[in-house]
């Protein structure tokens, strides 16, 4: 609707003889993606800073299927019916060791490169000028070995972001293999990337404000073999236990709004099955739910 934006990406020159793709162009949220964070918790019951410690079956005959020990500033319990977990997949792994240890095995095996943000702005009459920002970003393959990876000129991009007073750019940092980004503190890391970026795109201007963003182990790899080891780790997980998340199907979040779907839906049908089968010693779970969170 109204609340969404296309960002502007230059189409290729058409070749001679070609016909002409069709413009293509990026979409986010003119309030930003935090709008979609704010959608998705409207109506539900989130506890923030409180990070599940184990995840356990409760005893047979039990009301609710799990107990969950929940830590953080207001440490608590909670007994549930069922589980989504969208954790992170080492965290999965750890939260399943007992429960379910041949499903936590192969979540151990997806490796994660750090990423870190540097958002900066640039007095506009004093960038305006420069060629570069015509353009909406650059990428740099990893064969040039520099630390930037790729920087988006923001205010070209998107239309909310064309500022009169300001010029804002992001730049990243950090990709798989490359582990330099956590032996550098905030200061190194721009003096790096503006280092990077004086070279590749010829700004020498000192940005007026900036903003460091890391992303500790923030990106799963996802190689070779790694949807036989999700379908092997699904297969061992106790029923009304679904995972969801980048670590298991896929980065980005097209990918992660689709997956969570499917687990919501597993879930839902494998919870179903269970009161089949057990129908009298389970109570109407919607009264018996309590503080069970969403
Ligand atoms: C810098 C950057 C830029 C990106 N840009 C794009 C983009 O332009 N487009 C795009 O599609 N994708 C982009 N991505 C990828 C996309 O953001 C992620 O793949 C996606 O957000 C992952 O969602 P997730 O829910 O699987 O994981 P996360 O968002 O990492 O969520 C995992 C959650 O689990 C919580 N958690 C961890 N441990 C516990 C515990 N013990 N108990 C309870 N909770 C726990 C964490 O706090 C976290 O909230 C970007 C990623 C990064 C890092």
């Amino acid at each position: 609707g109204r609340s969404l934006v296309r960002g502007r990406r230059p189409s290729p020159r058409p070749k001679p003889g070609v016909a002409a793709a069709p413009p293509m162009s990026f979409v986010s949220w003119s309030a930003g993606l935090q709008r979609v964070v704010d959608a998705l918790a409207d109506g539900l019951d989130v506890a923030t800073n409180a990070p599940v410690e184990s995840v356990t079956a409760a005893e047979p005959g039990a009301v609710h299927r799990y107990h969950l020990v929940v830590g953080g500033p207001t440490p608590r319990t909670l007994d549930v019916d069922g589980i989504v977990l969208a954790t992170p997949g080492d965290v999965a792994a750890r939260l399943l060791r007992h429960l379910a240890p041949a499903a936590a095995s192969p979540l151990t095996q997806t490796d994660r490169a750090s990423v870190a943000t540097i958002v900066l702005a640039y007095p506009r009459r004093v960038v305006d000028a420069l060629p570069a920002f015509r353009g909406t970003g650059v990428l740099v393959p990893s064969s040039v070995g520099s630390l930037l990876k790729a920087a988006t000129f923001l205010t070209t991009k998107w239309p909310q972001l064309d500022h009169p007073e300001w010029y804002f750019a992001r730049l990243s940092a950090g990709r798989a293999g490359d582990a330099r980004l956590a032996g550098l503190d905030d200061d190194e890391l721009l003096a790096r990337v503006r280092r990077d970026l004086r070279t590749f795109i010829g700004l020498d201007v000192a940005p007026r404000h900036v903003h460091v963003q890391r992303w500790p182990d923030a990106m799963p790899q996802l190689t070779v073999g790694h949807p036989d080891r999700m379908t092997t780790a699904r297969a061992a997980l106790p029923a009304g236990l679904t995972i969801t998340g980048s670590s298991y199907d896929g980065v980005g979040i097209a990918s992660c709004l689709t997956a969570a779907a499917r687990a919501a839906d597993t879930l839902l049908d494998q919870l179903a099955e269970l009161d089949r089968a057990i129908p009298s010693t389970r109570p109407d779970r919607t009264a018996a739910q309590g503080d069970t969170p969403a």
